[in-house]
């Protein structure tokens, strides 16, 4: 079941991608599995699944030490300051970063380790209040701040676009936020690559590929839903 949703969730992407002339091998498919137990998690790593994203650091830290070594764990939640020294030696990046302070401190834990933490910095598109990420106006300053750090380093933007019914009134999200990664690229900013945009979930992520997305991050499409009542 679950290894059927995988390779149905792999076809609609490559759809997408035929359908605006990319190649299905510019997108990263980040299996959301936040609340799902490892048992689950193991099914779809045996059905090929390598890249998974969590949106607590207690769970990728219980999950971390049940699971096979080679896979990448993306944390793709609000990550609180005083936690980030839990995973920033089990986390291959960090998605949800929105303010300097928060930069600062993966800054100082990533040069503890001696290591180099690839992040995205969140953007709140849609401006909703229930969400947070920066303001598009926000990036570029922040960006600039950020370059001088030498333990981070910012491979692109990410965004969570509005729970919405139909996935066309989310195109012009997915737009806004790849030509702010555009207009970004072509300021050369040290220590910023655009590279990465991580848009796109379940309800969207077909429209955020043929809109230039080079990560989806999908959860009920693979897992089924979530039941938050029960964990
Ligand atoms: C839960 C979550 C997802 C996956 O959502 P689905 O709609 O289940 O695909 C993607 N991104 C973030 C940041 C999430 O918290």
């Amino acid at each position: 079941m679950l290894a059927e949703n995988l390779q149905q969730v792999n076809a609609n992407i490559e759809k997408a991608c035929a359908a605006v002339g990319r190649a299905p091998s510019e997108i990263t498919l980040v299996a959301v599995s936040k609340t799902k137990p490892v048992s689950m998690l193991q099914e779809a790593y045996d059905a090929g699944a390598r890249v998974f994203g969590e949106n607590k650091v207690q769970e990728i830290m219980d999950k971390y030490d049940q699971l096979p070594s080679d896979i990448q764990w993306h944390m793709i939640g609000h990550l609180q300051r005083n936690k980030v020294k839990y995973i920033i030696d089990k986390v291959a990046m960090i998605h949800s970063v929105d303010s300097l302070r928060l930069a600062q401190t993966i800054e100082q834990e990533a040069a503890k380790k001696e290591l180099v933490m690839p992040i995205l910095l969140e953007v709140n598109v849609a401006e909703e209040d229930t969400k947070f990420g920066l303001k598009v106006e926000e990036v570029l300053p922040l960006l600039e701040q950020t370059s001088s750090f030498s333990h981070i380093q910012v491979k692109g933007l990410m965004t969570i676009a509005p729970f919405v019914e139909n996935p066309e009134e989310n195109r012009e999200v997915f737009r806004t936020l790849k030509k702010l990664s555009v207009d970004i690229s072509a300021k050369n900013i040290n220590n910023v690559t655009m590279s990465v945009l991580s848009m796109g979930m379940t309800g969207d992520y077909q429209v955020a590929v043929q809109e230039g997305s080079t990560m989806v991050r999908v959860g009920t499409g693979i897992f089924g839903e979530r039941n938050y009542a029960t964990v």
